[in-house]
């Protein structure tokens, strides 16, 4: 099969017919943004062997790249709108493999209402499948949500559990008994993106980011470019059934927990007033937001009250530890 009988045999369904993308037979897209809004735009990168093992599960691999993307999106209130799709081949890819990745992304199109704007199909010599997506959505003008929102005594607000990506990875890793962790396995390999979050979250936070490098390394990123410092209380994160049983295995830590990356909850700064009607709309779109500290006007980072026995290792990332 050729680049451009894979192109139309795997790709042009994705454009959902959409008439702008001229059913991928010209040389680009053209995208209309309703008046009053502005467009939104975001990429990441899935590297085989960094981001997802090798021989990965297309599904799997096609779902979380697109899905990281619409998490960046969410995180800037945004609605997505589509994507354009780059991969680079090590190999040819079989039918059946392009068949399963290209269904999985399919049905992300019909579960988030997106498209397939376009994309590009190359080669690559001596490295691995290279998938890269760049996602637009859209937002009212002057509506994104930016990191630098944030104002001293705001609350720092989660939209769910974190910990479970980091679980998950190092189950598979160390291939312990897999069962016992399964949840946190497919919440690994599989990001559920807040996408209802977006209308909830523009309205009521202050301030918002994607938890894709940890808790603690993306709380400190919105605390540092609101010029603000954070204090979580640790006893106000809810760990989910599979994390609290790793922790009590001691297969896990909440260390660990906190720092894992790859969760794709959200991080929210909220005002007081502001604070009852952003819980209540996240419970609402069934959320688990929890309330686990404050933003304050300092400049020490993110510190811990709490931490009892924890001996967080936050040296490193100029965090503080009481
Ligand atoms: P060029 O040679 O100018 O790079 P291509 O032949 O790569 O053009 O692309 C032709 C059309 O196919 C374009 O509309 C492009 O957006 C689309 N396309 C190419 N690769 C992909 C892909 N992986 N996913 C979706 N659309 C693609
Ligand atoms: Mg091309």
């Amino acid at each position: 099969m050729s680049e451009f009988e894979v192109i139309e045999k795997h790709f042009r369904s994705l454009t959902m017919g959409r008439a702008g993308t001229a059913e991928l037979l010209d040389d680009a897209a053209t995208i209309e943004i309703p008046d009053g809004y502005e467009l939104v735009i975001t990429s990441d990168t899935l590297n085989e062997g960094v981001h997802f093992f090798d021989g990965e599960d297309p599904e799997n691999i096609a779902r979380k790249a697109l899905r990281v993307n619409l998490s960046d999106l969410v995180a800037m209130a945004a609605t997505p709108l589509c994507y354009q799709l780059n991969i680079a081949f090590p190999e040819k890819p079989s039918d059946k493999w392009l068949e399963s990745f290209s269904k999985a992304l399919h049905e992300d199109n019909r579960l988030y209402n997106i498209y397939c704007s376009g994309g590009d199909t190359t080669s690559i010599k001596g490295g691995g499948l290279s998938i890269s997506i760049t996602a637009m959505g859209i937002v009212p003008k002057g509506c994104a949500l930016r990191r630098s929102g944030a104002k001293a005594g705001d609350f720092i607000v989660i939209t769910g559990c974190v910990g479970d990506a980091a679980l998950g990875l190092k189950t598979l890793q160390e291939s312990h008994e897999q069962k016992l962790y399964e949840d946190s396995v497919s919440r690994y390999l599989v990001p559920q993106p807040r996408i209802e979050a977006s209308n909830i979250i523009r309205r009521y936070a202050g301030a918002a980011t994607d938890i894709s490098d940890g808790l603690i390394a993306d709380c400190l990123h919105i605390a540092k470019a609101s010029g603000l410092g954070a204090e979580i209380d640790i006893e106000k994160i809810k760990f989910s059934q599979c994390v609290n049983r790793a922790i009590d295995n001691r297969f896990f830590s909440i260390e660990e927990a906190v720092t894992g990356g790859d969760d794709y909850e959200l991080i929210l700064s909220v005002s007081d007033v502001n604070l009852e009607s952003l819980m209540g709309g996240l419970r609402k779109i069934n959320l688990n937001p929890m309330v686990i500290g404050r933003f304050l006007d300092s400049k020490l980072g993110v510190s811990f009250v709490n931490s009892g026995t924890l001996n967080i290792d936050i040296s490193n990332l100029g965090w503080q530890h009481f």
